[in-house]
């Protein structure tokens, strides 16, 4: 008998030469994800968190019109006396959308309030606390001032035919803000991806049954809910499905139908229940389903007929995390979206961090700031790939590169932000 025994590569390994980068991996999808080019023009509050689908250049200035940026005194700066005290004739007021509409000549003001427009011959506005009225009309001013000052001019903020949201663009409450300064009420956006996904495993029992011996609560479809609802697509939830390999077939065959995105969790590693990869060999094509990563390495994408597909890991740190390194960036793409990749911050550990070289490496962080500005990291505890706890306390990920070899405390490491904190 041999005294050795032939073992094949496995999570347990750094690396893995069947292994593809994370790089590779990202490249690949890339390669076979296309926009959805469908649109809907909604009211804009309907568009909260949508992907803009129409460059909008704007049909007016803002403002409108030359305005005062102060409650106080409109002038024509030259009426000001350059060494000494000028005192000029109060003639009239100015409001906040109901204009003065006389003329001001030399030596004279205007009372004025902020947001008015500013009267015909005058160029300057003296805030009313460095101005001296006697409410009789007389208005005195000394010679500290600016040509010009505290006046907002037409089309400052936005002129006419600037362009002011991009095709790509994200809708977020400040371009909401913008659409109505500009009277535009509707806005054409992407039509939202329909993403299907299902939990599958012998073990899993959905919540409400009792747990018997062995099985588990599926928490899987509940973190993808999670996930998927902070973003702009329509889900479709298919529940929990045994690892039998004609309920998946059936269940990916009605997602891919409905879907364009359908994403599985469990069953694509090498165990003896794991068929998501030979039914999507079957149905579909497969394009890879080994990535460099921890956790997440059996990660498996390709296409069912016009759908994509990514099969992601069982284990629930996996899901979360392979979620946030490719099922953000194929939404993205997928949406034409250009919203910013999430931030990165470079931040010292405080903690040393066990880690192999090979393969990118993600784990969990309690980000802070502390009394010198500077980002600092810790660990969460105990980081295995089904500790979802490690990611509940958690506030990013820290991402430590395939090359490195450990971290120690005072080391430099790569820190991600969560986005739903
Ligand atoms: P698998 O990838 O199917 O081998 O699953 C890996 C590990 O993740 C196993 O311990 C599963 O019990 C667990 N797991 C799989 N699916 C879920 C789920 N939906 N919720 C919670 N744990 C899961
Ligand atoms: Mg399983």
């Amino acid at each position: 008998m041999k005294d050795s025994i032939t073992s094949a590569p496995s999570c347990a390994d750094p690396s893995d030469p069947e292994s593809i980068s994370v790089a590779d991996a990202l490249a690949q999808m890339s390669q076979q994800i296309q926009k959805i080019t469908d649109s809907e023009t909604l009211a804009i509050r309907d568009c909260l968190g949508r992907i803009n689908a129409e460059e909008i250049q704007s049909p007016i200035n803002v403002p409108g019109h030359a305005n005062s940026a102060m409650d106080g005194f409109a002038i024509a700066f030259s009426s000001l006396d350059n060494s000494g005290i000028s005192e000029l004739t109060e003639i009239g007021i100015a409001y906040a959308g109901v204009a003065f509409d006389g003329v001001c000549g030399d030596g004279e003001c205007v009372r004025i309030m902020t947001g008015a427009v500013m009267p015909e011959g005058t160029d300057t506005i003296i805030m009313q606390e460095q101005a001296e009225a006697d409410g009789q009309g007389r208005v005195r001013i000394d010679a500290n001032h600016q040509n010009g000052e505290n006046v907002r001019y037409a089309g400052e903020d936005i002129a006419e035919g600037q362009t002011v949201l991009e095709v790509g663009a994200s809708i977020n409450p400040a371009n909401l803000g913008v659409l109505a300064s500009l009277g535009i009420a509707e806005l054409k956006v992407t039509r939202k991806p329909v993403v299907a996904f299902f939990s599958t495993g012998d073990e899993l029992v959905s919540l409400g049954q009792p747990l018997e011996k062995g099985k588990i609560y599926d928490s899987n479809r509940y973190t993808l809910f999670g996930l998927l609802s902070r973003l702009p697509v329509d889900i479709l939830d298919l529940g929990v499905i045994k690892d039998e390999p004609e309920s998946i077939k059936s269940t990916l065959l009605h997602a891919a139908e409905k879907a364009d995105l359908v994403i599985t969790t469990g069953g694509v590693s090498v165990g003896d229940a794991d068929y998501i990869k030979s039914v999507l060999a079957e149905i579909g094509n497969m394009a890879f389903w080994k990535i460099a990563i921890k956790p997440g390495r059996p990660l498996t994408f390709g296409k069912i007929n016009n759908s994509l597909f990514m099969g992601l890991p069982g284990n629930p740190v996996a899901v979360m995390v392979t979620f946030s390194q490719f099922v953000i960036p194929a939404l993205q793409q997928l949406c034409a979206s250009t919203a910013h990749t999430p931030i990165k911050l470079r931040a010292i550990a405080n903690d040393s961090l066990r880690k192999r070289p090979g393969r990118l490496e993600i784990q969990r962080g309690i980000a802070t700031r502390d009394d010198d500005n500077q980002w600092r990291v810790g660990k969460t505890g105990k980081q295995g790939s089904g500790i979802l706890t490690s990611m509940s306390k958690a506030n990013c990920f820290i991402l430590l590169d395939e090359d490195n070899a450990g971290v120690e405390p005072g080391d430099s490491v790569d820190i991600q932000l969560f986005d739903w904190q």
